[in-house]
């Protein structure tokens, strides 16, 4: 592998800027994420969203905002190392070495952090054949709203997303019941009161037990959390919105200093480590903020330290980009 000025850790909001901003000074790029998809937790958590708070949109949805911070991230031609989990770093003459989970060594100058949370997975229900059924019934979140259209759709969970994702959905499926396993939600209450009021029926005090059908899911077992007793409930969908669970995994081994498991950076972003970077949700300091617009901020001043950092006789601040012919 040819040896980049600055590998990026985790393609999300605030990794695909920093890849745009790297370009932008003439950095050669390599984006590394264990997800098959670019855009971080837009496309993986929450595509269908509205984000009320980035500059210049009044209101955009998240998997739009990621389409076009993934072409602005990738209009300088970065090489692209997709489905690769960065699990150890090791120094070498020319900087660092990044090795995946795959085997393969990654050799970089510089490296900048902007790992999130981890790489994340979503909490399953955890019960039998579960496997099976994702993608034939059973779904984590929701990439395209039309798989759902005309469906008896069922979304388990109490807290945001699933009630997000109910009122979201409530014009797409035929039908569609809310499943919790009390009746106490974590969710605001605007949402709570509008899922209430709506034709969304409510299964309150159950659990998921079993799941049916012939390799595509017709049906759930459904059991009462109080009186234990069963029932059988007709459902071609299911949305498990029960949260997710992410570390930061390989990366605490790398002898950063770590505060609630994010990494601890001074006033370049720089970490422990000299030339690796930390930015976005993933790094802490005095007043960190884990937002999308303070984020890319980061970013931005993380390559620019890394450029004086590879070149001391070169400028911190890179000039404005409207003097810039691209
Ligand atoms: C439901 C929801 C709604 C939100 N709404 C808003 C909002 O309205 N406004 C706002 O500003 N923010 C919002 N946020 C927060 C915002 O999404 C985050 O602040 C932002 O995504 C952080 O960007 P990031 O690039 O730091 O990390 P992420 O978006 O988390 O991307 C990190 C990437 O790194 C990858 N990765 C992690 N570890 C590794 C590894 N070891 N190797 C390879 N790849 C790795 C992951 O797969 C992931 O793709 C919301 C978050 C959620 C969950």
């Amino acid at each position: 592998m040819e040896t980049v000025d600055v590998t990026i850790i985790g393609g999300g909001p605030c990794g695909l800027f920093a890849a745009f901003y790297a370009g932008l000074r003439g950095m050669s790029v390599r984006i590394v994420d264990s997800l098959p998809e670019l855009g971080g937790q837009l496309t993986a958590l929450y595509p269908e969203k509205y984000v009320y708070d980035m500059p210049g949109f009044q209101k955009v949805l998240a998997k739009d905002l990621a389409k076009d911070m993934i072409a602005q991230g990738t209009q300088f031609h970065p090489e692209l190392a997709l489905e690769e989990t960065a699990q150890a770093i090791q120094k070498t003459v020319d900087g660092w070495s990044i090795s995946t989970a795959s085997g393969k060594a990654l050799p970089t100058k510089t490296v900048i952090i902007s790992a999130g949370a981890g790489a994340f997975q979503p909490t399953k229900i955890g019960v039998e054949r579960e496997e099976e059924y994702v993608g034939q019934g059973i779904h984590y979140g929701v990439r395209d709203k039309s798989i759902f259209l005309g469906k008896k759709l069922a979304i388990v969970g109490g807290g945001d997303s699933a009630f997000d994702w109910c009122l979201n959905l409530m014009d797409t499926a035929d039908h569609m019941t809310l499943i919790h396993r009390r009746d106490v939600f974590r969710a605001h209450e605007d949402s709570i009161e509008k899922v209430m009021a709506s034709r969304v029926e409510m299964k309150l005090w159950y659990a998921v037990k079993e799941l049916h059908g012939n390799g595509k899911l017709d049906g759930v077992t459904l059991e009462n959390t109080q009186t234990k007793e069963t029932e059988h409930f007709e459902c071609d969908a299911l949305i498990v919105n029960i949260g997710f669970k992410s570390s930061l995994g390989p990366l605490k081994d790398w002898g950063f200093e770590i505060v609630k498991n994010q990494i601890v950076v001074d006033d370049r972003y720089e970490t422990c480590l000299p030339g690796v970077f930390a930015v976005g949700d993933v790094c802490a300091f005095d007043g960190k903020l884990k937002l999308i617009a303070t984020g890319v901020g980061e970013a931005a001043t993380a390559v620019c330290f890394a450029k004086t950092y590879l070149d001391p006789n070169a400028k911190l601040f890179p000039g404005h980009s409207s003097d810039m012919d691209l």
